[in-house]
């Protein structure tokens, strides 16, 4: 059922190049020979490797999955989807691809999750069950998500979720002893992973960001980082989104002082469009609507579910009765509202397009009305956004923009702060992971700058293999090597996963580009003659009723074919629709200059 699509032939070529992993046996010999008296530690003196492997999230901002394995253990970091790049009309979303893992189910010890992101936990009702439904390791708030997203995928299975916190400490058979350590993000509890491997020490940030007064969580623990880097520290994989931007990222809280001066000033209704995720965005609100006595009316399906889970586990607080349905909206002043939604990015089916579109059903813009954009623009959605805007301001409402004044804080480390966690955590290798390759570059610049040698910085392409061993002076050492395990797309569209080949997606692509003509042909059984004119219907390629002698010029190409071509057999039929849609394209784009997908239909009567 798993359907690839390859990205790039040359990568694939790359894949089959590739060395196989190899097989212990030589150096073992050494060690036993030469080493018997410390053969007792198992894990320590074979020269079993570990092998590092990122499924997705090093080309991409998106489907996060780690690999980590040694021996017969394997522990899996994050299970992430990914949003559709252009050229990929109808899918849904990408998911990680779980090839390299289907023959070693059985390894699999756990999997653990960093925090609640949907590009950190998207992929678990598709994946989790194929690979034997292991057990998983998250914050109680990411439980609370994943627990909501399993049961809306009829396809997942009855879930295992152990919720940890800062002080726990799991094993993974017998090479895995995981930590976790609290950093913060734009959700609360976001956890980076610290794994304990006979190799050495492994920290998996997650994403992450340092505040020192974050909203509704707890500060990152610098005296633990510290503590940790003191103890040694052979590889950190750290978030690399923001590693192109200079400076400090913004702490949460001071988002606040801003969006306070906002809300002191404005009269009517307030609409905030930010991302249902934006948990800590989301509780700020709630604190400004309670200070300023305004209520609060929640749109969008997804920002309802995370303010109900995350409210249920305390970890979004307001009283209840701030919240109005759509009656208690048309009662309520509008100097007393507040309204949140989704779709500040210029989502086509989010609240805040419906509303300036005019299909919401209650909410409609006015004069009076301020619009806060409450999240930064996405590569990518500028043009979308812009459009939201000019249609936002022609209906007389007011924008407030990031830009404007600075209602958002990212959730992600920016350059200072990226460098302040290699100070401290002295990482002997260093691999930039969770963005597309230009911010991997970006932050392997930075580690050059806190000294850590070229050699030791991993750049790598997801599924690209990283190992660590220890050599004969039980050195730790590590590679990156040539190997590429596969990583090609695996495709969520509507209900099928991976049911989207590489030829749905062409044919989607070309009638997206030039759209699509039917030609039926009437044929008569008994003597193969044409009956009438054949039919011809255009879809996106061109308008019928302008192009009357084009259509015309068609349907007497069509005639032409069926009478000139026997049609006795089924085999004949099949032979005239091929000659259908090969004449007919051609002349087509002799034509006109397009390429619409032919569609020839025979019906032998
Ligand atoms: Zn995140």
């Amino acid at each position: 059922m798993i359907t690839k699509y390859n990205k790039e032939t040359k990568r694939k070529s790359l894949a089959k190049n590739a060395r196989a992993p190899k097989k212990r046996p030589a150096q073992k010999k050494y060690y036993y020979s030469k080493n018997k008296n410390q053969v007792a530690n198992r894990n320590q003196k074979t020269n079993e490797k570990l092998r590092v492997m990122v499924l997705g999230g090093l080309e991409e901002v998106g489907r996060n999955m780690t690999v980590f394995e040694y021996g017969d253990d394997i522990i899996i970091v994050d299970m992430g989807l990914q949003f559709p790049e252009e050229g990929m009309p109808g899918i849904d979303y990408i998911i990680p691809n779980i090839s390299y893992l289907e023959d070693k189910i059985d390894k699999i010890k756990g999997v653990i999750i960093t925090h609640g992101h949907m590009d950190h936990i998207g992929a678990i009702p598709h994946i989790i069950g194929k690979i034997g439904n292991p057990a998983m390791f998250m914050g109680k708030l990411t439980a609370g998500l994943v627990k909501k997203r399993c049961v809306e995928h009829k396809s997942c299975p009855k879930i295992n979720i152990t919720e940890i916190d800062e002080r726990s400490k799991n094993k993974f058979g017998s090479a895995f002893e995981v930590e976790y350590l609290r950093v913060n993000h734009s959700i609360p509890d976001c956890f980076a992973i610290i794994i304990h491997t006979p190799v050495g020490t492994i920290i998996h940030t997650g994403d992450f960001k340092i505040d020192y007064s974050p909203v509704n969580d707890r500060p990152a623990d610098l005296n633990r980082i510290a503590q940790i880097g003191g103890e040694g520290v052979l590889l950190l994989m750290s978030d690399s989104t923001d590693a192109s931007h200079p400076g400090y990222q913004v702490s949460e809280s001071s988002i606040g002082d801003e969006m306070d001066k906002i809300f002191e000033n404005i009269d009517g209704r307030i609409i905030i469009g930010t991302f249902a995720s934006q948990l800590s965005r989301i509780q700020k609100l709630f604190d400004l609507a309670s200070k300023y006595n305004r209520k609060v009316y929640l749109q969008g399906r997804s920002m309802n579910d995370n303010v109900e889970i995350a409210h249920q586990i305390g970890y979004l607080k307001f009283n209840p009765k701030i919240l109005i349905n759509d009656q208690g909206l048309k009662k309520t002043p509008d100097n007393k509202i507040l309204i949140i939604g989704t779709g500040a990015q210029g989502e086509s089916n989010a609240f805040l397009q419906r509303v300036v579109s005019g299909e919401h059903r209650i909410i409609k813009l006015k004069k009076g009305d301020t619009v806060i954009f409450s999240s930064s623009v996405i590569p990518g959605n500028e043009r979308s956004i812009q459009t939201l805007k000019d249609s936002i301001t022609r209906q007389g409402a007011r924008i407030f923009h990031y830009e404007m004044m600075d209602v958002h804080a990212g959730g992600h480390a920016k350059q200072e702060d990226l460098k302040l966690m290699m100070r401290l955590l002295k990482p002997e290798y260093m691999m930039p992971i969770e963005a597309n390759h230009y911010m991997l570059e970006a932050h392997a610049d930075l580690a050059r700058q806190v000294g850590i040698p070229e050699e030791k910085i991993f750049v790598a392409d997801n599924g690209q293999v990283a190992e660590f061993y220890k050599n004969p002076r039980s050195e730790t050492r590590g590679i990156l090597t040539k190997e590429k395990v596969t990583t090609d797309y695996v495709m969520v569209d509507g209900l099928g996963v991976g049911d989207v080949s590489s030829i749905v997606l062409r044919d989607r692509q070309v009638m997206s580009e030039d759209g699509m003509i039917v030609v039926i042909a009437t044929i008569d059984s008994k003597t193969g003659e044409p009956i009438g004119n054949p039919d011809i219907i255009s879809r996106g390629f061109v308008y019928m009723k302008e192009n009357r002698e084009l259509i015309e010029e068609t349907r007497m190409k069509v005639k032409k074919i069926v009478k000139s071509s026997s049609s006795r057999t089924q085999a004949d039929v099949d032979h005239i629709k091929n000659k259908i849609r090969n004449d007919v394209g051609q002349f087509l784009f002799v034509k006109t200059k397009r390429r619409p997908m032919v569609l020839p239909v025979a019906i032998k009567v």
